[in-house]
């Protein structure tokens, strides 16, 4: 049995000085089993990540994302440490910048300037001030999560501290409904500077979604925005773009560009892009040579090995594990897994009298105590091994078989260890 001794000791200390103890929603207790889970990690290596209770679990979650090659990357690590010889910060621009700007230019269709954020909210909020300088126009089209900032965070469920007035600019559509777009072009003619969306994330595009969302934004006079801060480097190394044969005007990427290290990029055509001459899109730490190091490490790297393949065939292969398990337990009405390969999202649906969260909080219990970080979803890295997934696949068929026996005896409640998993934000 695995403890969870310090992190919880330690949770009631670190959440005095630092709001629900965690920088990060998706990394903090909300995420996880009350009592009965990791709190706090203290060093990763490759596809593994260590508790401060000395647990060690195969990482499904890799950072949210970012970790694509595995924790501690020689080739990744060995780029900053050789640019922590020559400087982390300057007070010019470093010519680290424009290897890596010809690097994305490269790779990814609409990438024919770049400029380099931290979060991948810097790239997002980036791409809507240039559409409503380009346009002149003030509202947003809305697809999937955005990130933190205001012109996004106010169409969510979380908009406290948001000026009503901001959060009357932006509109959702639904994914793979292109008349639920052009209902909002309707509503509010002239009115829409951008529409922006996730190229992906839970089902992959129907009818050509993708094109006829540019095209429609185009008819409309709006740019068309492509947030590929998930699908970057992952899908493709030229994104989710290159992936489906659709450019639009402007990107923005992050998480998987650095291996880890804090970087995004706002990206796009020319014409737009030369607009950020004009607009104030300026920070201190936008040039930030670590981390530029480390990006163009890691795409060098993704060219040179078969990094990409790897996430969509192991990915592919655990994907498949689990649907035909899913199946064997007869679990179809309770368990669903969607996504693609590199990043795979379970759903769990209420069952003889279980909530939705009690299967998913019984299930995480489990697979923590089998060794593995999980949350909900598999953000596959390069690290992972087929062991690795012959491992995940034997847990979750011992996993979903317990599931099945304690839904039908009806004791599942019994046999949740912990308090409950928080649902406290869902966009997606
Ligand atoms: N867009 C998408 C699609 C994301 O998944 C995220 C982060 N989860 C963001 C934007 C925001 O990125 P960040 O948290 O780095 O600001």
């Amino acid at each position: 049995m695995k403890k969870f001794t310090n992190s919880n000791q330690l949770f009631k200390q670190v959440k005095e000085v630092i709001p629900y103890a965690s920088q990060t929603f998706s990394k903090s207790f909300y995420q996880y089993i009350k009592g009965e889970a990791p709190l706090f990690a203290t060093e990763a290596k490759g596809a593994y990540i260590y508790d401060v209770d000395g647990n060690r679990y195969i990482d499904m979650i890799n950072g949210l994302l970012p970790v694509v090659l595995g924790y501690q990357y020689k080739a990744v690590d060995d780029a900053i440490k050789a640019q922590l010889k020559k400087g982390i910060i300057f007070s010019l621009p470093s010519l680290l910048e424009y290897e890596l700007a010809k690097l994305l230019k490269k790779h990814i269709p609409s990438a024919e300037m770049s400029r380099f954020g931290k979060n991948g909210s810097d790239a997002t909020s980036g791409a809507i001030r240039v559409a409503r300088a380009v346009t002149g126009r003030d509202y947003i089209a809305v697809c999937g999560y955005h990130g933190w900032h205001d012109w996004y965070i106010g169409s969510t469920t979380r908009n406290l501290g948001v000026p009503e007035s901001t959060r009357k600019m932006t509109y959702k559509f639904e994914y793979n409904n292109i008349q639920s777009l052009e209902a909002l072009f309707k509503k509010y003619p002239k009115k829409i500077a951008a529409v922006i969306l996730e190229p992906e994330n839970y089902e992959p595009p129907k009818d050509n979604f993708l094109k006829k969302v540019v095209d429609v934004a185009h008819k409309n006079g709006a740019l068309a925005v492509f947030d590929e801060v998930i699908t970057g480097f992952r899908w493709d190394l030229g994104g989710a773009q290159k992936y489906y044969g659709v450019t639009p005007d402007l990107s923005s990427f992050g998480k998987s560009m650095a291996n880890g290290m804090p970087i995004s990029a706002l990206v796009g055509k020319r014409k737009y892009m030369e607009k950020v001459n004009d607009i104030f899109y300026s920070f201190t730490a936008g040039g930030e040579a670590l981390s530029l190091a480390a990006a163009i490490a890691t795409i060098k790297e993704m060219e040179k090995k078969p990094v990409i393949k790897k996430l969509w065939t192991l990915g592919g292969l655990l994907k498949n594990g689990v649907k035909n398990l899913v199946k064997t337990h007869n679990l179809e009405d309770v368990i669903g897994m969607k996504g693609q390969a590199p990043w795979q999202i379970f759903s769990f649906h209420e069952a003889n009298g279980f909530s939705d969260l009690e299967i998913k909080t019984y299930v995480q219990q489990e697979m923590l105590q089998a060794g593995v970080l999980w949350y909900g979803s598999h953000n596959m890295s390069y690290a992972h091994s087929p062991n690795d997934v012959k491992f995940l696949i034997k847990t979750y068929d011992k996993v979903f078989g317990n599931l099945r026996n304690l839904l039908d005896q009806k004791t599942l409640r019994k046999n949740i260890k912990g308090g409950l998993i928080t649902n406290i934000f869902k966009v997606r």
